[in-house]
């Protein structure tokens, strides 16, 4: 359903997560190819952040299937040495460490990345309200600015896939639309992105194509074009 035009990147073939004996993931197919931006959508609990993880090896021991990045099995790999090979995790809650400075936190992908991206500077380019920040504890910045530090140490990895979890949750309309239009940008850089949002409406107007998932299953995938509103918002509640 729904395979890519683009060269593959990441190519995920009967994924499945088992939490003890709850199954969050049955067997999914999803694909991602150079360059494009796929948007995962799908209601609480229907497993968006269970498939980000398992890509990143976050998603506990029991994930079975093929996670395949430029053609090489990668599951089974430690989450480090999947950073270090060009995929980084931007986590839903940004999951910073609060009492370490926004320069320390940028650094921690720096080091567990490729090392062939930006560097501090070019963060600060990016991200300039972090400037004049960069020595305070990343746990007294805003919620937008916090978000900036977690997608910015995902870019120090230097990634070729970015996974974003709920990157705009909780912040304000005017901050979400920036973050896009960043996430826009390091698309145009060739940069794929595996993007995971609760908003569908936000999440498909920058998605090359999409997945639904219901229930830890694929229930509806292609171009957001495709479909009508309707059947979309079927296919996300199962009705
Ligand atoms: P949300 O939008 O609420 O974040 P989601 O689509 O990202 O939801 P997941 O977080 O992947 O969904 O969760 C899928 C299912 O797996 C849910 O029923 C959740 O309760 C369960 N689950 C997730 N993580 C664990 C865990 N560590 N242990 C047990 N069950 C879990």
């Amino acid at each position: 359903m729904a395979s890519t035009a683009a060269p593959p990147l990441l190519t995920i073939e009967g994924l499945s997560v088992h939490y003890a004996q709850f199954r969050a993931l049955h067997g999914i197919d999803i694909a991602v190819g150079v360059g494009e931006i796929v948007s995962i959508i799908g209601a609480n609990g229907a497993g968006k952040s269970s498939l980000l993880k398992a890509i990143v090896a976050q998603a506990g021991p029991r994930v079975e299937g093929r996670i395949a990045f430029d053609g090489i099995d990668i599951r089974g790999r430690a989450t480090p040495a999947i950073v270090a090979g060009g995929i980084a995790l931007v986590p839903e809650g940004r999951r910073l460490f609060a009492s370490l400075t926004v320069e320390e936190n940028l650094m921690i992908g720096w080091h567990i990345g490729r090392r062939g991206g930006l560097d501090l500077a070019g963060i600060f380019d990016l991200f300039p309200a972090l400037r004049d920040k960069r020595h305070q504890p990343a746990g007294q910045l805003s919620g937008g600015q916090q978000q900036m530090v977690a997608l910015g140490r995902a870019l120090m990895a230097d990634p070729r896939l970015l996974l974003c979890d709920e990157i705009s949750l909780g912040l304000a309309p005017t901050i979400v639309n920036d973050l896009y239009e960043l996430l826009l940008s390091i698309n145009r850089q060739g940069i794929g992105i595996l993007l995971v949002e609760q908003d569908i409406r936000r999440s498909l107007a920058v998605a090359h194509r999409f997945y639904c998932l219901l229930e830890g299953r694929v229930s509806l995938g292609g171009r957001p074009d495709d479909f009508d509103r309707d059947t979309i918002t079927r296919h996300y509640f199962g009705s």
